[in-house]
């Protein structure tokens, strides 16, 4: 009689690994010093104040940039203005699209320096930026180029005018991104615009900027100012300014909100989220798998709709739960620049310090968490892959935004019970349903109140497609035709 054989089950993370595989930096262009710019030029800062932008994955210095105060801002917001009134919008808006061509193609030449710029300031796998960051940022450039000369299509039976100058302000997750999904709409609308990035992440903007002097944007359409928080809330306040966007965390959206009411300034404000990811007994258990890793692990979970809460349906829990530790064991944590990296580096040590708060709020608890025996670096920011069971709505770590790479797995019986649950948070942001069931998608996906919604996929993003939030994700949307609306006057 045969014996039967037992087979150890291959571990891939021990077993055998990757060779480095990094990425080039011999292209890249940086300066060791960055102005502001306005009026088409680089400017020094009055104050005479510059800060240092620092490699997260390795602490060390890349660039100092200048801090703007309320002078710099004052000028860029009048330079703005002037661009406005001589030259934007008078352009015929076929020329303005045109601009808009010529930015986006540049991106594209430029989006491998661009890429490794990304990884170094901001921490995120190179993959990630060269493959979702820079070019999405190009089609968006693309996307409404198409759209300037054809608002009349847009808005059919009414006219449509500009609003005047935008202040934008955008976050570190996706800088770049997060500047063309700004910029772009409000451009081919005939707005004109101060942006100010992050502190942490100015340096793709800052390119940009080379490029928009590369594509002889007239001077003043699009002024790039630097600094920090201070920066944005002199913006915001500035009297010259006809609309704000912006793209941060819900905390400092309701403090432009105090600041705007009363005034007749328009504004959108993306904030943040608590998405829930939700798997269906009957769903493809494997690709579900991948997509919850998708979902939170992508950018180290610094990502507004990261899938942050996963529910799972109890027949099929503890089949999730093995296969998401195995998959995360193989996860690969460690330098942004390495093409095999799926997990980089926490943006700041301020965010690493919000995440391990989070993280022990949930172990006191009594959450029960799991991280991978992985090794991370010894300098720089890091934080494995976590798993949270055994938690409960009232947690924190179920309650609150962690903006890193912690997810918290609840368990469900009904469908019911699961859409009042996920719906049990103040944000609504995004969500995503897997099922085998086309009827079961459209029952759950109609009474889950998010403004994006994904169905057996997780994280896709397309120009066409409007994003944004209910309740205290924001309001507003970006993207698609819905994203023109807030750049324009109907009458
Ligand atoms: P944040 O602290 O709110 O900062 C966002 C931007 O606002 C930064 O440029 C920041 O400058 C600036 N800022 C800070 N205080 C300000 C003030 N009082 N007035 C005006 N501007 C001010 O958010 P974050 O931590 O950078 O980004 C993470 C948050 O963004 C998360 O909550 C995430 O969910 C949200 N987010 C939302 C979306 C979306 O589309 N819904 C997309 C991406 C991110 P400094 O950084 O220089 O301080
Ligand atoms: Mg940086």
């Amino acid at each position: 009689m045969k014996k039967a054989v037992k087979v150890k089950p291959l571990n891939f993370s021990t077993s055998w690994s990757y060779a480095p595989a990094p990425e080039g930096t011999e292209h890249v262009q940086l300066k060791d010093r960055y102005e502001l710019f306005i009026n088409g030029k680089f400017v020094a800062p009055a104050g005479g104040k510059y800060f240092d932008t620092i490699n997260p994955a390795t602490e060390k210095k890349i660039a100092s940039v200048a801090e703007a105060g309320a002078t710099d801002v004052d000028k860029a917001v009048k330079a703005a203005r002037q661009a406005y009134d001589k030259t934007w919008s008078k352009m015929p808006a076929a020329e303005r699209g045109k601009y808009l061509y010529r930015i986006a193609r540049i991106l594209q030449e430029k989006a491998r320096e661009l890429a490794v710029i990304e990884s170094m300031d901001g921490g995120k796998p190179i993959r990630e930026s060269r493959d979702i960051d820079v070019p999405l940022a190009a089609a968006h450039f693309f996307y409404y180029a198409g759209w300037a000369d054809k608002l009349d299509y847009a808005f059919p039976g009414k006219r449509s005018q500009p609003l005047g100058v935008a202040g934008q302000i955008i976050p570190w997750n996706f800088p770049l991104l997060m500047a063309a999904w700004k910029i772009a709409p409000a451009l081919a609308c005939g707005n004109t615009i101060v942006l100010k990035p992050a502190e942490t992440t100015p340096l793709t903007a800052l390119k940009l900027a080379e490029i928009l002097q590369e594509a002889d944007l007239p001077p003043g359409v699009v002024n790039i100012i630097t600094g920090a928080g201070a920066t944005g809330a002199a913006l915001v306040n500035h009297p010259g300014i006809d609309k704000v966007a912006f793209t941060g965390s819900t905390d400092v959206g309701k403090l432009i909100q105090k600041a705007l009411a009363g005034t007749d300034k328009k504004y959108t404000l993306e904030l943040g989220g608590k998405a829930a990811n939700i798997i269906f007994e009957d769903a493809a258990i494997d690709q579900a798998v991948e997509g919850i890793i998708n979902g939170i692990f992508f950018n180290q979970g610094h990502v507004c709709c990261a899938g942050s809460r996963l529910f799972v349906q109890e027949g099929v829990a503890k089949e999730v739960i093995r296969k998401l530790k195995d998959r995360i064991s193989t996860l690969i944590v460690g330098d942004p620049l390495d093409k095999n990296t799926d997990v980089g580096a926490i943006n700041s040590k301020a965010q690493l310090s919000k995440i391990k708060t989070l993280v022990n709020a949930g172990i006191k608890e009594g959450g029960e968490c799991w991280q991978p025996d992985c090794n991370v670096p010894a300098k720089g920011y890091w934080f494995r892959p976590t798993l949270f069971m055994n938690v409960a709505q009232s947690h924190r770590i179920v309650q609150e935004e962690i903006f890193g790479p912690v997810l918290a797995i609840q368990t469900f019986r009904t469908l019911e019970e699961v859409v009042e649950k996920a719906n049990n948070t103040p944000y609504g942001l995004s969500g995503g349903v897997w099922t085998d069931k086309g009827a079961k998608i459209f029952n759950v996906t109609g009474k889950i109140k998010a403004g994006v919604l994904w169905a057996n996929t997780y994280n896709k993003f397309d120009p066409t497609s409007p994003f944004g939030g209910y309740k205290e994700s924001g309001m507003g949307r970006e993207g698609g035709l819905h994203g023109l609306m807030p750049y324009v006057k109907l009458s």
